[in-house]
């Protein structure tokens, strides 16, 4: 991996169309590198593409920046990026669960409500600040969209039309045995996937006290939704989605 450090900004990026940095990213430049002026960095703006610039003028704290050659084009989002819908957990599993999502390629990460979500309410800055450091990490030529928490309901309902819902769903139907016995349990995550014909994908994943019987009849009902296991074990919501999510590009999408 490159050692130049590589910045998501929000400007245009052109050949010689210097621009300044904030104050942040100058600080991180100048003070935490110890770059100065001609010191090379990468920068992307989820537009075009992906260049190499260098750090022009340094007045005081504040650093231009002068973007030089363009080394990665913009590629599209692939239609196969998943989008990931989830039941905020435990703040710091839940940020870890934002992080993972950018590193994987989801297109976007959307929180929702369900019946035992138990954080009613998340930082939508603290998460997009998250998923722009992972982004620039992970080297993603785009950012993921970050939504705002909102009803399970309300989110199956935004997406668009032939999105497939692949329901993580954790519980077989036989109340009477350990985890919902075998009976209703969903089938293998990549024997189903191999079924599936080629659509928009939204993966959903639970809280941790799981889904209520209710939803998962609700969930099933739909037209829109195909049940899945990730196997016989109960992972916690931060593992289910990253084991989802790497099922999901293995199988369908960009790690082929
Ligand atoms: N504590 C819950 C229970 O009592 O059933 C388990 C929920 S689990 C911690 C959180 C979410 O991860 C589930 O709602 C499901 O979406 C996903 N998950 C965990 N293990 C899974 C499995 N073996 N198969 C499918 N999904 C799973």
């Amino acid at each position: 991996m490159s050692s130049t450090p590589r910045l998501y900004v929000t400007q245009d990026l052109a050949a010689g169309a210097a621009f300044a940095l904030d104050d942040a990213q100058s600080n991180y430049l100048l003070r935490v590198l110890r770059l100065g002026p001609g010191g090379p960095v990468r920068v992307f703006n989820g537009r075009d593409g992906e260049w190499d610039a260098r750090i022009g003028d340094v007045q005081g704290k504040r650093a231009q920046l002068e973007p030089e050659i363009q080394v990665r084009p913009q590629p599209d989002v692939p239609a196969s990026a998943p989008i990931l819908l989830f039941a905020p957990v435990k703040k710091a599993e839940t940020d870890f669960i934002v992080e993972k999502a950018t590193e994987l390629g989801a297109a976007r990460i959307c929180p929702v409500l369900t019946e035992r979500t138990q954080t009613r309410t998340v930082r939508l800055d603290r998460f997009s600040k998250i998923a722009l450091e992972a982004a620039e990490q992970t080297e993603r030529l785009d950012l993921p969209e970050v939504a705002e928490l909102q009803p399970l309901a309300a989110a199956l309902d935004a997406l668009a039309d032939g999105t497939r819902i692949i329901f993580c769903d954790e519980r077989g139907d036989d109340t009477d045995a350990p985890w919902g016995g075998e009976s209703g349990r969903a089938g293998p995550m990549a024997e189903v996937l191999a079924s599936l014909a080629e659509a928009p994908v939204a993966i959903l994943i639970g809280p941790e006290g799981g889904f209520t019987p209710e939803e998962r009849d609700w969930l099933r009902g739909r037209g829109d939704t195909q049940p899945v296991s990730l196997g016989p074990r109960i992972l916690r919501a931060e593992t289910a989605a990253v084991a989802a999510l790497s099922v999901w590009q293995a199988l369908k999408g960009d790690w082929r």
